[in-house]
């Protein structure tokens, strides 16, 4: 049987921990053990100030600070910094809209690429933002379809020949962690002549990632996950540069155009990344991003990963331990290299567990229809979290609490 280690040892591998003091820079409530900042990253003290300095900004310089702080070129140099975190090098990155609005750009001017293509392959267990997208790319353009991972054959690979002009795929699956191999996937799109488009929402900030050298053509992703650029954070858009010349995404707005202030009649696209841009965007959020990302630059990757991969081995491990009898069913892989930095388990009551598991400090999320989601965030979350949060769950199990009926009123957001 595999082992498990005591309180003692837990404690050993806090103080061995090389990223232990980053968590003095975020702020956690007392008593909160936060287990979802795969969902929604924690505030730290490099974002509060930086909205500080940003109120200064507006209200002191109002309509100067575009050009004295910099706001206008914000979208460009904070894609860039999110570039290393993803690697990408300068010019193929920029911050703007949501990711969905981003998918909306992305995946139109890629099938625009593809003229004589009509197939977008995606995964039936895909985030459902991304289909929902893509059916609304599919309605503006005709004889379009779509081959569904899950549904129209069981692997992906499959369903990519050569009727299919793109590949949308999610990086990290936001419902069991599973962490697909960029550059195998990337390669075989590219072998049957399909583009390929990832979603990063959940692998930005969590683990390592080589756009460039996996030769990727687009990526999407937001910042309010692991980058912990605070709710509703703008998101980004990654276009290799080789493309950037043939590129035309469909909302051609005046902050895409390559002379915004010349205000010309008709739409000139940048000739850059900056085309992806559409309007005026929301620099409070961006702001507020600029402090987030400044956190990234005392930190590695690899080290991240290396303390994602431990932590979630330990939480499986625990819960596999302490909680054998009450039938929860691993639904990550179980090898951490094929796992991106959240932990799975479905259990036929997980919404009543997780509300009591919540009432009592300890917040992961539920998805829809089984699942408990546990996220793991390195740069706070320590291994004596992992531990409390386990000891909660054998108690929340074994008394039975999550039985009770308050834990099951359901709510807007799970
Ligand atoms: C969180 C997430 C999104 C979110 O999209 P928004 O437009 O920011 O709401 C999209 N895709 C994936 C895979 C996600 O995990």
């Amino acid at each position: 049987m595999k082992h498990s280690p005591d309180f003692a040892e837990i404690k050993a591998m806090d103080k061995a921990d090389p990223l232990r003091a980053m968590r003095d820079q975020f702020i956690l409530p007392e008593g909160v053990i936060y287990l979802d900042g795969n969902s929604l990253g924690a505030a730290s003290a490099a974002v509060l100030q930086s909205l500080q300095e940003a109120t200064q900004e507006w209200s002191q310089d109002l309509i100067k600070s575009w050009n004295k702080a910099g706001w206008f070129e914000l979208p460009l140099v904070l894609g860039d910094r999110i570039g290393q975190l993803i690697g990408a090098a300068r010019g193929q990155v920029v911050v703007c809209d949501t990711t969905s609005s981003n998918l909306y750009k992305v995946l139109h001017a890629a099938l625009a690429m593809r003229p004589d293509r009509s197939v977008i392959v995606a995964e039936g267990g895909s985030f459902p933002t991304d289909l929902y997208v893509a059916e609304g790319v599919m309605s503006v353009l005709s004889g379009k379809s779509m081959r569904l991972e899950g549904v129209d054959a069981p692997d992906i690979e499959s369903l990519i020949d050569e009727s299919v002009a793109v590949v949308l795929i999610n990086h990290v699956n936001y419902k069991t962690g599973e962490l697909r191999d960029m550059a195998a996937l990337t390669q075989k799109a590219h072998d049957a002549g399909a583009l390929i488009i990832w979603d990063l929402c959940h692998s930005a900030g969590a683990l390592p990632v080589h756009l460039d050298e996996a030769k990727a053509d687009f990526a999407v992703g937001c910042t309010y996950k692991y980058l912990n650029g605070g709710p509703g954070a703008p998101a980004f858009i990654y276009a290799a540069q080789h493309l950037q010349g043939q590129i035309r995404q469909p909302l051609s707005g005046w902050w895409g155009h390559a002379r915004p202030f010349a205000f010309e009649q008709t739409y000139d696209a940048s000739a850059g990344i900056g085309q992806f841009l559409c309007g005026t965007q929301p620099i409070l959020s961006i702001r507020a991003l600029k402090g987030a990302l400044s956190i990234w630059e005392q930190v590695d990757l690899q080290t991240v990963r290396q303390k994602s991969i431990a932590l979630t081995d330990l939480f499986i491990n625990l819960v596999e331990a302490k909680c054998a009898d009450y039938g929860f069913e691993l639904e990550s892989n179980r090898n951490g290299q094929k796992r991106g930095s959240q932990v799975s388990f479905s259990h036929a009551n997980s919404y009543e567990i997780m509300q009591a598991l919540i009432a009592r400090g300890v917040i992961g999320d539920f998805r829809a229809p089984s699942s408990m989601r546990f996220g793991f965030t390195p740069l706070y979350t320590s291994y004596e979290d992992v531990w409390q949060a386990v000891q909660v769950l054998e108690d929340v199990m074994k008394s039975g609490v999550w039985r009770d009926a308050q834990y099951a009123v359901r709510t807007a957001v799970t």
